[in-house]
């Protein structure tokens, strides 16, 4: 061609995102509120792995945390009360390529989403889901949700929760063919980061319990194990070494095996000192993803790809 060099480059580079390319709308949250930290590691975790924003997908339910698409620049849907998971098995259904993240509170994931919750552990869909937990419904104004303590003083229990509550992680635990567990607190982006980055690198349904402090409403509900770090028990998988940052300040470590569920279940339903960390991991329990990459067929992802090839060079 007239002007250029034989040996000129007419590639384009290849695109590399940083953080803005995954931020959405502005984040309208209380300030304070815990969403915002988890926000941001997930932000991070798709900065570092490079995961291209218009192959991901942020799902959610009702609530606080469920305005989580908006704040993201991905695509997103934000559905109907206890409804995130069925979206989310749905896109991953049909598009297994996508990167779902699901958003979904105690309320939306243990109340009225709780018979999804069950049957999308099972299917084992290889999506990320993060149950934040701030033992309250804050969007509809401080009502009890399942996993208020008792004694909690609420709109709807203004004399106190008198029933025991739900426990998120013990509950998963005991599900058919449930493949990854953890326990995470929103106050230490560290530790909610690796967590977090876990739970995407595992091939099926991750599911991460994140203590979320809600200042608006429960406030006073997380200060002890703030306050005091003897409170929380850091997990140390077996083979992995535990960052120093987190050592430095959880002096209470135990050593464990996440392929042993019933170990994970003994230790899963303590809470004091609260157990941090990934509690299961089983990579090889079957993935309902891969029965319905089958059921699209050859011809039809071979399209999908081709389409993909062309996207990537508009999108450069
Ligand atoms: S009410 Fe609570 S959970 Fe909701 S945005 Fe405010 S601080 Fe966060």
């Amino acid at each position: 061609m007239f002007g250029l060099k034989n040996d000129w480059d007419l590639e384009p580079p290849p695109r590399y995102f940083t953080l803005e390319d995954y931020e959405g709308g502005v984040a309208r949250w209380c300030p304070g509120c815990g969403d915002l930290a988890v926000l941001t590691a997930v932000q991070k975790i798709c900065r570092d792995e490079q995961i291209p924003p218009e192959k991901t997908v942020c799902a959610s339910g009702i609530g606080c945390s469920s305005r989580f698409p908006h704040y993201m620049n991905t695509y997103g849907f934000h559905g109907l009360h206890g409804r995130a998971l069925p979206v989310a098995c749905g896109v991953k259904a049909r598009r297994p390529d996508l990167d779902v993240w699901v958003a979904t509170g105690d309320g939306d994931c243990c109340s009225i989403g709780a018979g999804h919750w069950v049957h999308a552990t099972r299917y084992n869909m290889n999506m990320v889901v993060m149950m934040f937990d701030n033992h309250t419904y804050g969007l509809t104004k401080n009502q009890s949700s399942p996993t208020s303590p008792v004694g909690y003083c609420s709109n709807t229990h203004p004399e106190g929760v008198w029933l025991p509550p739900l426990d998120p992680i013990s509950a998963t635990l005991g599900f058919t063919n449930a493949s990854f567990v953890a326990q995470t607190i929103d106050w230490n982006p560290l530790h909610l980061y690796q967590v977090l980055r876990d739970a995407h690198a595992h091939v099926g349904f991750s599911f991460v319990r994140i203590l979320q402090r809600c200042p608006t409403y429960t406030s006073m509900m997380f200060d002890e194990l703030q306050q005091d770090p003897s409170k929380i028990l850091l997990i140390a998988p077996d083979g992995e070494e535990l960052d120093p940052t987190l050592t430095r300040t959880y002096k209470n470590t135990v050593k464990h095996d996440p392929t042993d569920i019933d170990a994970a279940r003994k230790l899963g339903s303590q809470n004091e000192p609260l157990p941090i960390g990934v509690l299961f991991r089983q990579p090889d329990h079957p993935v309902y993803g891969d029965v319905t990459e089958r059921g699209i067929g050859m011809g039809a992802r071979e399209k999908l790809e081709a389409l993909d090839r062309e996207m990537d060079r508009f999108m450069v």
